[in-house]
């Protein structure tokens, strides 16, 4: 990627944590990472290599050894980027690295020490105490939202029912541009506020997880500050800059394993690995630069980061690393990604007068509800003013501040004198002895009348001076304190403390340059005053080159080895994908007649927002209200829709000739007289008897509605006709 006047590589820094107390009772003394802070280099020492390969080095913008305070890397490597942030541009800090490595610690801390909070804390701390130091002219709006990603869903942490509803939904604007649908935002007015915000955020993560451990090294956090700030400029008019600040602590950057587990599992896995692996290969493409496409598209956390990989954002990553020789493989890898980072180059921008500003619809709503509530206490002094008949004085030049409270205290006194004046009135009715009953209770109810207008009148004032303070009460105004630990010699000690690090800061990037410089200089400073002494500085010089060489020899083997190793990892992956597919395709093939499977094909359409296949509607919905809802004509009053004619079949009364109708009916099959039974002398009994279910077997058979010949013949066909016009009808009915 071209560098242009305005573009700015994304920092990285790297910190190791110091050995846990298990790690310190298993291995050697000592860890494989050293660290020069001066260079800002990493070494790397591969415990399983003989001790004449050589260490594999890294240079990063800052480094931070076991030994290193959360304040060194906040002042050094965080304060400028949130200085920008309350500019208005956009920032990005993600914690990166494996589980266990002090990626939360780095971000969090913590929270009870001042001494160990990590990167969110100070951030609070940095921006309320910016706010409250800066001019009065300027107005802020805070707001906070906490989201979490886990396999693939994006779940709003500050959502009391954020387990029960499903993922939100990713938006892209033109104005903002990836967003999240639907995300909680609480607009918190200090820092107290914005800890409970977190506070309430953390134990909505921890609640559904059953190890929090797990669940975080599988889950990624982010938690977004957006600092909307108004500002009159040149021109006279406010101008409004926003900026966003985004927070992730990402999940564990180890491979999940993928191998040999199968279906729900195996999908798990792949969609825990998805958002990293993703992220891996936008950095790949960015640092890479000759690749046009950047996958961001291809996960949730790639998109929601794209304004921070290579757009209008600052970004600082802070890699993390544990300093065990059993991890060599993993510090290894979060090296070179860390390593590949570097390069990327982002457009930082100030976000001027953007149109989705909140600040300047809370500043509107802010002057009409002002607005309403001086036309109330103008209208109750002109009340005032007519029953005292005096004007009341008033100093045009008072602030306008003291001007509102006046008026206020104005209309709560006229208030209270108009309360009192009914009261005397109501008792100078009651006392007179001249007024009928009847004219007493009238006056008495009027005045009654009004003052109950009177207190509606005053409730709804409270109210709309309670909307109005809550309203401006969110703003934060300049050069007011919030905190109080603003006087002078703190001041003059943070501006030391930043100072120092600006300085460290430069000094580290003169020593890189250097470094690089003696390099490419050694050849020009040295004249040889013999032959032997050349051969040996160039021997000396080749020593050096070969060494060099050798290191970048094995660089390529191993980048070579793990692209391998992943490769496989893929092949597998595939392959169990395509086993899983045949399964489908055998069910799909053999127990899904070909006209359903059609049908579903053809319903199924692919949505790119939510990356998922989904049905079409069965009735597309502009005729969904009038073709399906109503009754067809065919069928009012009846069961179903009915022929005409059959309908007149049923006004006809029964006739063969209208079963056509029917598709069976049910017959009792009577069986025919025995004519033995006959001759025995039987048939003086009742028919019914004779046809009783309870004697006959078979008695009721289903049977098609085309007698045989000979049934219609049979005086029992004829019996069964009756009874199955019965049944037409009660069908048709
Ligand atoms: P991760 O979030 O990367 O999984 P954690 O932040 O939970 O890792 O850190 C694991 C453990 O290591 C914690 O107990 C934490 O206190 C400790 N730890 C991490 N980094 C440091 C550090 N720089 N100094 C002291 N302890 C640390
Ligand atoms: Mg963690």
């Amino acid at each position: 990627m071209s560098k242009n006047k305005s573009s700015e590589s994304v920092k990285v820094v790297v910190r190791c944590r110091p050995l846990n107390r298990k790690e310190e009772s298993i291995g050697p003394a000592g860890g494989i990472v050293q660290m020069d802070l001066r260079l800002g280099q990493v070494i790397l020492r591969n415990p399983r290599a003989p001790p004449s390969e050589p260490q594999k080095t890294f240079t990063f913008d800052a480094v931070y050894d076991s030994s290193s305070k959360q304040r060194d890397l906040y002042d050094e490597s965080v304060r400028p980027l949130i200085d920008s942030v309350l500019a208005g541009f956009n920032g990005t800090i993600f914690a990166y690295g494996q589980t266990g490595t002090g990626k939360t610690y780095t971000m969090q801390g913590v929270w009870l020490d001042p001494e160990k909070q990590g990167v969110i804390p100070n951030a609070f701390d940095h921006i309320f105490t910016h706010i409250s130091r800066s001019q009065s002219d300027k107005q802020y709006l805070v707001r906070a939202s906490y989201l979490e990603i886990y396999r693939e869903e994006i779940r709003d942490l500050l959502d009391p029912n954020h387990g029960n509803t499903r993922g939100l939904e990713l938006r892209e604007s033109p104005e903002t541009g990836v967003y999240v649908q639907d995300l909680t935002s609480c607009v918190c007015k200090s820092i107290k506020e914005i800890e409970e915000v977190m506070n309430v955020g953390n134990q909505a993560r921890a609640v559904g997880a059953t190890d929090m451990n797990e669940h975080s090294s599988r889950s990624h956090a982010l938690f977004l500050i957006t600092v909307e700030c108004s500002q009159p400029g040149p021109d006279g008019r406010k101008h409004i800059r926003v900026g966003r600040l985004n927070l992730v602590d990402l999940a564990g950057s180890e491979r999940q394993a993928k191998t040999g587990v199968q279906g729900d599992r195996l999908k798990e896995a792949a969609k825990i690995n998805l958002s990293l692996s993703a992220l891996g290969n936008v950095i790949s493409a960015l640092a890479d630069g000759r690749s046009g496409h950047v996958p961001y598209r291809d996960s949730k956390l790639t998109r929601l980061l794209q304004d921070s990989l290579g757009g209008n954002a600052k970004t600082v990553m802070v890699a993390t690393l544990g300093p065990a020789p059993q991890h060599y493989e993993e510090t290894l890898t979060t090296l070179r990604y860390a390593n590949r980072a570097k390069n990327i180059q982002n457009q930082p921008r100030v976000n001027e007068d953007p149109k989705d500003a909140l600040l300047r619809e809370f500043q509107k709503e802010i002057a009409r509800l002002r607005a309403q509530l001086n036309h109330r206490r103008w209208r109750s002094k002109q009340k005032k003013e007519q029953m005292d008949d005096e004007a009341w004085e008033r100093d045009g030049n008072e602030e306008e501040e003291d001007e509102e409270e006046v008026e206020e205290e104005e209309a709560e006194q006229f208030a209270k004198l108009e309360e009192q004046r009914l009261e005397k009135e109501n008792e100078a009715i009651r006392d007179d002895r001249f007024l009928l009953a009847g004219e007493k209770q009238k006056l008495l109810g009027e005045n009654e009348k009004m003052m109950g207008d009177l207190r509606k009148r005053q409730e709804a004032t409270e109210q709309l001076t309670a909307r109005y303070k809550a309203m401006e009460s969110k703003l934060l105004v300049g050069g007011k304190n919030i905190i109080d630990h603003t006087n002078e010699q703190q001041k003059i000690l943070e501006m030391k403390r930043q100072e120092i690090a600006e300085q460290t800061r430069r000094e580290r990037e003169m020593q890189q340059q250097m470094l690089i410089q003696d390099e490419e200089t050694v050849e020009l400073r040295e004249t040889f005053t013999s032959l032997q002494q050349e051969v040996e500085v160039k021997t000396k010089k080749l020593k050096k080159l070969y060494a060099k060489l050798q290191c970048i020899k094995a660089e390529i083997k191993d980048v070579n080895d793990e692209h391998v190793r992943s490769r496989q990892e893929l092949e597998q992956t595939q392959n169990e994908l395509t086993r899983e597919l045949k399964f489908k395709y055998l069910i799909i093939e053999n127990f899904i007649p070909p006209e359903e499977k059609n049908k579903i094909m053809n319903r199924l359409m692919f949505d790119p927002e939510e990356d998922q296949w989904k049905f079409k509607p069965l009735v597309p919905d502009d005729s969904k209200s009038s073709q399906m809802k109503k009754r067809p004509a065919s069928a009012v009053g009846y069961k179903r829709p009915i022929s005409h004619y059959a309908r007149v079949a049923l006004s006809m009364g029964a006739h063969s000739r209208y079963r056509a109708e029917n598709i069976m009916f049910l017959e009792l099959d009577v069986t025919p007289p025995n004519p033995s039974a006959l001759t025995d002398g039987e048939q003086n009994q009742s028919p019914s008897l004779n046809s009783s279910p309870t004697k006959d077997k078979g008695v009721s058979k289903s049977q098609s509605w085309c007698p045989s010949q000979k049934s219609m013949a049979s005086s029992s066909s004829n019996n069964s006709l009756a009874g199955c016009q019965t049944a037409t009808t009660a069908v048709a009915m």
